[in-house]
Parts: structure tokens; C-alpha cells; sequence
């Protein structure tokens, strides 16, 4: 049985992931979303209230939801499973898609968008009592420490949005803030917000040294950063919001990523590999934001629409022509260019050559993989082969062509 190709394969389904979803199947593509969590929409999902979203005040699972049924709504197909790799094809057009328990997806595009995860910090109790009181998720969570004294700790938008949120179930936030008094790393509406509110405590210039219990978490050990003296501080809880890591692993050593395991883009979203664009908090990016993540998403599909247009007049036109091709980079907005088409058409038609105009300002991934250096440049190819090349060629150098 032959497998199925889509024209779009989107890894992982938050903000980024469903808004190129929606935007790819609205334009018609063959488009599948493979998460590996049951619950769509990322950490989007996991925030308990969403403010900043033009237009939508929601909770982060609210958001999520619309995001989802919108592109599903247009066609767009989900799979849940974990994406583990991808090769490219002998083609150069085609990927396969590695999954950890279905096998494989053949797509023509891919578009990255695994976002990160919490950073661990890797204090002693922090594995050991994951999920038994030590918490990344208030939204997930708060409900178990209802009336309870918890812990937050972190000084940015997240720490400190996420504890105004967890006072209104639970009847203290120790906030743990490595900084001097008054020093948060949040913007200024947060911490207004926290600075205002009663049952938020502050415990500056600290951290934690340890998180203790026996079965579930009892205490942590408070460490002042400027004394280091360790105080014992009771509670149950312990919300760790202290940055995030790019969810990489599974390219590390496979595909180009930066030094802290960030996917770099170019304007398109487009990465270092043809056809693999990546968007969202995965990638290396001044402001990571529910925002920020669907404007990726929307361009990465229509980029990836224009990639496989391109890839597939090339692989048909001119990869499989059965007589010789001259392809013509050139540029609509250069004189010498426009000089040249009509002599290099007429040349062509009395000689039986197929003419294949390549406006290299637009399709640069094609000008950079033929090594384009100037314009208007000629490659003959036979067969996908090129034979011979003229660059800024005059009317009279035509004849090498035959
Ligand atoms: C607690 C918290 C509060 C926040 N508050 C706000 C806020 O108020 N406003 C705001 O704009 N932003 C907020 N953010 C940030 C916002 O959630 C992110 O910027 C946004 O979710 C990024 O979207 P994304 O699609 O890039 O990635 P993510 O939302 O991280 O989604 C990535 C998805 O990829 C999946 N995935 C990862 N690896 C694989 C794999 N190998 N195979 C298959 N699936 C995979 C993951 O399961 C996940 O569902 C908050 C974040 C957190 C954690």
C-alpha cells in the first residue's frame, strides 16, 4: 500500500503548530498536526488566563480550543503520536517522518513547532518529587493546594503571573525571587498586579537549595543568596517557573540548531534545510508569546505553499523535461535581464529548447543551490544535468548553447 503524502507536516499543536495548520489547509494543502499530548495547544493551554491576545480575553485552554477547531474546521488532520526525526529524500523534495509508535509520514514540507518545556534546575527533591508537589503547570495544579501556603519560584512574567493566579485558591504565595528587594524580571502591568496583591509574600535575594518530604512534598530549604544561610520553609507545594529549554533533543546532532538548541529562521521562517521551516518558541527569537507563535505559523504555511509550488515546477519542467532546458535566472527589475528574455525565447524556439525562467529575487533557495552569483545567468541541463552555464551572456555567446 502506498503511503500517504502530505503536502504539510506540522510537529507539534500550540499556538505556532495550529495557526500554520489553519493557514495551510485553508490554502488547500494535504496538512497533518502530530502532537504528542492528548490536549492540543501547547503551553498555551497550560496558562490560566490569557490577556494578551488581541481581541480575545480567555483562559489559555479557551484560546487553545479555538485555535484547534479553527483548523480543523478547514481540514487540517491530527495524529497523536512523538515525532523522533526526519531524513530528506534522495529527491531532495520529500521528507520521512520518524514517529515513536506509527511508523513513518512522507511529507513535502515540515514545519517545526515543539515550543520548550520548564527548565529543571536540578536542585535535590526536584525529580524525586515531580508530580507528588512539585509543580510546572498552576493552572494544571493549583486545585490541590486549595487554602494551602505554596511556593513559587522565579522573578519573570510567568512566575509572577502565575502566582497572582494561584491566589485565588490557594492562601499564600511564598514568591522566591533571586533578586534585591523590589527586583522582578516581569513587565510592569505583572508586577503591579503582584505588588497589589495581599496574599503574595515576597523572599528576596533567595532561592531554593532543596525540595524535602517522604512520600509528598513537605518543606523546601530557603538559601539566602547574600548570607547563604538555609532557612526551613513548610509547605506543600512548589511551582518552579526559572525559564525554559527548546524541545530539541530529538534534532541534537541531526539539524542545524544554535548553541542553545534554538531552530535559527529567515524571514520566511524558513530553516537552514530547504522546505523545513520552523516557528514559535522553538526558535531563536526576541519575544516568545502566544502572538508572536501564530504570526510564525501563518508564515511558515504560506512559505511552505510557495516552496512546494517552486519545488514541483522544478521537478516536473525541468528535472523530468525529456528535451534540454535552458534555465534562465534573471530578475524583472534588472535592464540587462529584461533585455535578454525575448533574444534568449526567440533563440530557444528555433532550436528546440524549452525555456524555464527563474526570477531569482523570488526563488532564492533555487539562485543559492545552482550557485547563482549574478544576472541574468543561463544553465543548460539535460536531464536534470547541467551542461553548460553563460553568465551575463550576450546575444552573440548563444551559439554555446547548442
Ligand atoms: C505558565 C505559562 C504562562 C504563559 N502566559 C502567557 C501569556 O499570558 N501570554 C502569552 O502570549 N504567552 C504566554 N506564555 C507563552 C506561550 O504559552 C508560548 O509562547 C506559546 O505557547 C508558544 O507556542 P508554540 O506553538 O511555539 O509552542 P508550545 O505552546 O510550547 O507547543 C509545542 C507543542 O509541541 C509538542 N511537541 C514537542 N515535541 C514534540 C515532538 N517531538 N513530537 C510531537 N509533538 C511535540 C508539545 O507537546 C507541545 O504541545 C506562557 C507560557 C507558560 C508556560
Amino acid at each position: 500500500m502506498t503511503k500517504a503524502v502530505y503536502d504539510v507536516v506540522i510537529i507539534g499543536g500550540g499556538p505556532g503548530g495550529l495557526s500554520a495548520a489553519l493557514y495551510a489547509a485553508r490554502g488547500r494543502l494535504k496538512t497533518l498536526v502530530i502532537e504528542e499530548k492528548t490536549q492540543m495547544g501547547g503551553q498555551c493551554a497550560t496558562t490560566s488566563e490569557l490577556e494578551n491576545y488581541p481581541g480575545i480575553i480567555d483562559t489559555g485552554s479557551g484560546l487553545s480550543n479555538k485555535f484547534y477547531e479553527h483548523a480543523k474546521k478547514f481540514g487540517a488532520q491530527f495524529l497523536k503520536d512523538r515525532v523522533i526525526g526526519f531524513t530528506i529524500d534522495t529527491d531532495g523534495f520529500h521528507k520521512n517522518i520518524q514517529l515513536k509508535n506509527n511508523g513513518e509520514v512522507i511529507a513535502k514540507s515540515i514545519i517545526i513547532a515543539t515550543g520548550t518545556k520548564p527548565r529543571i534546575i536540578g536542585i535535590p527533591g526536584e525529580e524525586e518529587f515531580k508530580g507528588r508537589g512539585v509543580s510546572y503547570c498552576a493552572t494544571c495544579d493549583a486545585d490541590f493546594y486549595e487554602d494551602l501556603d505554596v511556593v513559587v519560584v522565579g522573578s519573570g512574567n510567568t512566575a509572577v503571573e502565575e502566582s497572582v493566579f494561584l491566589t485565588k485558591v490557594v492562601n499564600q504565595v511564598n514568591l522566591v525571587v533571586i533578586h534585591e528587594e523590589g527586583k522582578l524580571d516581569a513587565d510592569k502591568i505583572a508586577q503591579e498586579q503582584a505588588f497589589a496583591n495581599p496574599k503574595i509574600n515576597f523572599i528576596w535575594n533567595s532561592t531554593i537549595a532543596a525540595i524535602e518530604g517522604d512520600e509528598l512534598v513537605e518543606s523546601v530549604q530557603l538559601k539566602n543568596i547574600k548570607t547563604g544561610e538555609l532557612t526551613k520553609l513548610e509547605t506543600p507545594g512548589v511551582f518552579m517557573f526559572v525559564g525554559t529549554v527548546p524541545q530539541t533533543d530529538w534534532l541534537k546532532g541531526k539539524f542545524p540548531l544554535n548553541q542553545w538548541g534554538y531552530i535559527n529562521v529567515d524571514e520566511k521562517q524558513e530553516t537552514e534545510v530547504a522546505g523545513v521551516f520552523a516557528v514559535g518558541d522553538v526558535c531563536d527569537k526576541f519575544l516568545r508569546q502566544v502572538v508572536t507563535a501564530t504570526g510564525d505559523g501563518a508564515t511558515a504555511a504560506v512559505a511552505a505553499l510557495q516552496y512546494i509550488e517552486q519545488e514541483e515546477y522544478w521537478q516536473e519542467h525541468v528535472l523530468g523535461a525529456d528535451k534540454p532546458v535552458l534555465a534562465v535566472f534573471w530578475s524583472p527589475l534588472q535592464a540587462e535581464s529584461t533585455a535578454l528574455m525575448p533574444e534568449i525565447e526567440a533563440f530557444a524556439q528555433d532550436h528546440d529548447f524549452k525555456i524555464v525562467p527563474v526570477d531569482a529575487s523570488r526563488n532564492k533557495r533555487l539562485a543559492e543551490r545552482y550557485q547563482i552569483r549574478e544576472l541574468p545567468t543561463i544553465v543548460g541541463l539535460t536531464k536534470g544535468k547541467e551542461n553548460i552555464r553563460l553568465t551575463q551572456p550576450q546575444k552573440s555567446n548563444f551559439e554555446e548553447l547548442l
